[in-house]
């Protein structure tokens, strides 16, 4: 697939930070991080920055006014050159629906959607050994389990939204990174 244009879904502590990294690699696409993008943006001593901190800190969605621009000038620019790997945008259907307008008339619409797929018991036992290690102001017990909530009701209905559009494919994202990591790579050549 020439300059592919990929989108990597899945729920807090999935692997997604390390998978998208590594397909990025493996591609030669534009990584685009939502979390990393708001993190920059939540660090400016602007008041516009300190809203963000703010719904970063809860573990809520930052709302799409803030985060749509900051998202949508970079994805149409790699998407005309080396192609994108989108992380954790869009987040909800409501974004996804954004993305489409933004990229269709633009021929830059996603091609492929990787769902990751871990239990949720799983997850929480990975956030709370990152948690140990990073030290996020979002990785706290509480704020996880908020997560993780957000992730269901907000997130999760991507999966069918894209499924119907054809463009779904599960992995399972249990087991060790490199694992996982070669079920992403079959499915990426298939
Ligand atoms: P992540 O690094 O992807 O786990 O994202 C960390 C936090 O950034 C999330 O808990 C949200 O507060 C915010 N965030 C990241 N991506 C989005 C998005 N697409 N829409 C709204 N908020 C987001």
């Amino acid at each position: 697939m020439a300059s592919p244009r990929l989108l990597l879904l899945g729920p807090p502590a999935s692997g997604k930070g390390t998978q998208a990294r590594r397909i990025a690699e493996r591609c030669g696409v534009r990584h685009i991080a939502s979390g990393d993008i708001l993190r920059d943006a939540a660090a400016a001593p602007t008041a516009e920055g300190r809203r963000i901190a703010q719904y970063v800190e809860r573990g809520d969605l930052v709302p799409d006014e803030f985060l749509v621009p900051l998202v949508c000038d970079v994805l149409v620019e790699a998407a005309s050159t080396q192609g994108y790997l989108l992380d954790g945008f869009p987040r909800s259907v409501s974004q996804a629906v954004q993305l489409s307008l933004i990229t269709d008339s633009a021929s830059a619409g996603v091609q492929k959607v990787l769902y990751l797929d871990v239990a949720e018991s799983e997850l929480l036992a990975r956030m709370l050994q990152r948690s140990a290690v990073e030290h996020r102001v979002d990785d706290t017990e509480p704020i996880m389990r908020h997560r993780l909530q957000v992730f269901a009701d907000e997130t999760l209905p991507l999966v069918d939204y894209y499924d119907a559009r054809g463009l779904l494919h599960r992995i399972d994202g249990h087991g060790e990174l490199d694992a996982v990591t070669e079920r992403i790579f079959t499915a990426l050549d298939r």
